[in-house]
């Protein structure tokens, strides 16, 4: 790989050796991210104002060298590992957040954290709903490139649905600025929609206006039990059915939940252990609430083998705790987990999970699941013991079938991670050749010398060749 040295010299003279740094510990902790995959970076540049972002991308330009957006690294895919070395762009620098009270308008820098815009927001009577569980640590600029989702995602949307405009920086350096802060914005080509998602390929933002909703007044958490998965799933269908929109559906079947109370050292509904459950929030107003209450009572009542309503604040906290608790205890079925973020269509869930219960029978491995219900998206964590080669084997195996199943039932290989590294061996199960020319193509459009994040998406990476680095996140098993 090219060290870029002379690019690197001409860099800090440019932007002064405290914002391009390159001792160890700097290029060490910016060459991995959540994946664990690790390649060390010629420089790390920590930009303290947008216009030094031009001029890095600039000079990149002329010297072939690689730039990789970076904002906390939480990405599990291997989006920001800088594949082929070069800069690492890491934007945790320009983390401004404003709030427009009056217009319901966030004006928030890409390093700004999400759980603070939400806290920025909340002060002001606002709400900003999408909320990843890694929300108290990743940046809003990894969000917009990751069009990350949440927990809230059925009833509210993503985070493409609340971005009204971006500004930031095309790959040969021109500052550009996709819509204004208007709510509507018909003036050209949607560039704005290309940029979110496209994992810090097409363009570097630098700044958002997101769009907030009015906070709700109330919550109320239900605790629902199942005799099955599969009567789980049936029971939520016909909940939305019934034109209940839940702000969170949270699903965990038996594996899950009995990892979640033996984590506890109790049984959430006594008599029922391991039943699979789906944990209901409803928010609105006071009103609202009054007339979605008694519709999810008389669902709970025709179609769950138990439930448990919270009372207050401190109940639902206690409710909650089978969720939180879930995806950390499942390291009790092996070390290692692929934690896959598929989706499937409402229509198909019952076919999806008789299908993974004969997934688990074949591979002999454990797969405990959740997910956001009300969008299909499930987490499928295929857990396996690393030193355990046979274990190995079914764990890929098991993650090929599993893709092939969800594009052959209309879902989808990723509902809100993304590509990065980890799911390009899949992509061509999602798209067809056409498809992905006509995505390189814009790539190739707006990135002509390929310099924004190469290696990610397209270039087929064998993640289960690489070794990965030994380290502990504070965000672990969040
Ligand atoms: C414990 C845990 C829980 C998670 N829960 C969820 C969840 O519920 N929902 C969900 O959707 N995801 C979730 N994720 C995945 C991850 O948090 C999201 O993808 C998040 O959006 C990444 O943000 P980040 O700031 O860490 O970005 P990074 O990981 O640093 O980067 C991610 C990608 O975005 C690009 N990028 C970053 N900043 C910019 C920028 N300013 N301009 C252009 N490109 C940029 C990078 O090049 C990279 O391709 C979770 C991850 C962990 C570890």
């Amino acid at each position: 790989m090219k060290d870029f040295a002379h690019a690197t010299l001409l860099l800090r003279r440019k932007l002064g050796a405290k914002v391009v740094l390159t001792d160890a510990a700097a290029l060490e902790a910016a060459s991995y991210d959540s994946s664990r995959i690790a390649v060390r970076p010629a420089a790390v540049v920590r930009p303290v104002k947008r216009e030094q972002i031009g001029v890095l991308l600039k000079l990149a330009n002329e010297h072939g060298v690689p730039v990789t957006p970076r904002g906390r690294g939480t990405t599990l895919m291997g989006s920001a590992v800088p594949l082929h070395g070069g800069w690492v762009l890491d934007l945790l620098g320009l983390d401004k957040i404003g709030v427009d009270a009056e217009a319901g308008l966030a004006h928030v820098q890409a390093g700004a954290k999400v759980g603070d815009v939400q806290k920025a927001a909340a002060a002001a009577g606002w709400f900003y709903p999408p909320d990843p569980s890694s929300k108290d640590y990743s940046t809003i600029g990894g969000n917009v490139a990751c069009n990350a989702g949440g927990m809230h995602g059925g009833k509210y949307g993503v985070t493409r649905d609340f971005v009204v405009a971006l500004k930031g920086y095309l790959p040969t350096g021109e500052f550009v600025e996709w819509g204004t802060a208007t709510r509507k914005f018909a003036a050209g080509f949607n560039l704005r929609d290309l940029w979110i998602g496209s994992e810090g390929m097409l363009g570097v933002v630098t700044d958002a206006v997101l769009r907030l909703i009015p906070a709700p007044a109330a919550r109320w958490t239900l605790l629902t039990s199942f005799a099955d998965e599969v009567s789980a799933f049936r029971a939520a269908r016909a909940l939305f059915a019934a034109r209940v929109q839940p702000a969170i559906c949270e699903f965990l079947d038996r594996a899950s939940v009995t990892c979640a109370e033996s984590a506890m050292k109790t049984t959430i509904f006594p008599g029922q252990p391991g039943r699979p459950v789906i944990l209901l929030e409803l928010a609105g107003s006071e009103a609202e609430l009054k007339d979605a209450k008694k519709a999810v009572l008389a669902w709970a009542e025709a179609n769950a083998a138990g439930h448990r309503a919270a009372k207050n604040r401190d109940e639902a906290e206690a409710l909650w705790a089978v969720r939180r608790k879930c995806s950390g205890a499942m390291f009790q079925m092996g070390d290692a987990k692929l934690n896959e973020d598929i989706t499937v269509p409402l229509g198909a869930y019952e076919e999806f999970a008789v299908w993974l219960e004969k997934l688990r029978a074949s591979s002999k491995l454990a797969i405990p699941t959740f997910g956001h219900l009300a969008d299909g998206n499930l987490h499928v964590n295929i857990m396996y013991h690393k030193a355990v080669p046979a274990e190995c084997r079914a764990a890929e195996k098991a993650v090929l079938a599993l893709m092939k199943k969800v594009v052959s039932l209309g879902g989808a290989i990723s509902g809100e991670h993304g590509i990065g590294l980890a799911k390009t061996p899949f992509l061509r199960l999602q798209h067809s050749e056409a498809q992905i020319g006509a995505m390189k193509a814009v790539k190739q459009a707006l990135d002509p010398k390929g310099i924004l994040n190469p290696g990610k998406m397209f270039e087929v990476f064998e993640v289960w060749k690489q070794p990965r680095v030994t380290v502990s996140f504070p965000w672990d098993h969040k």
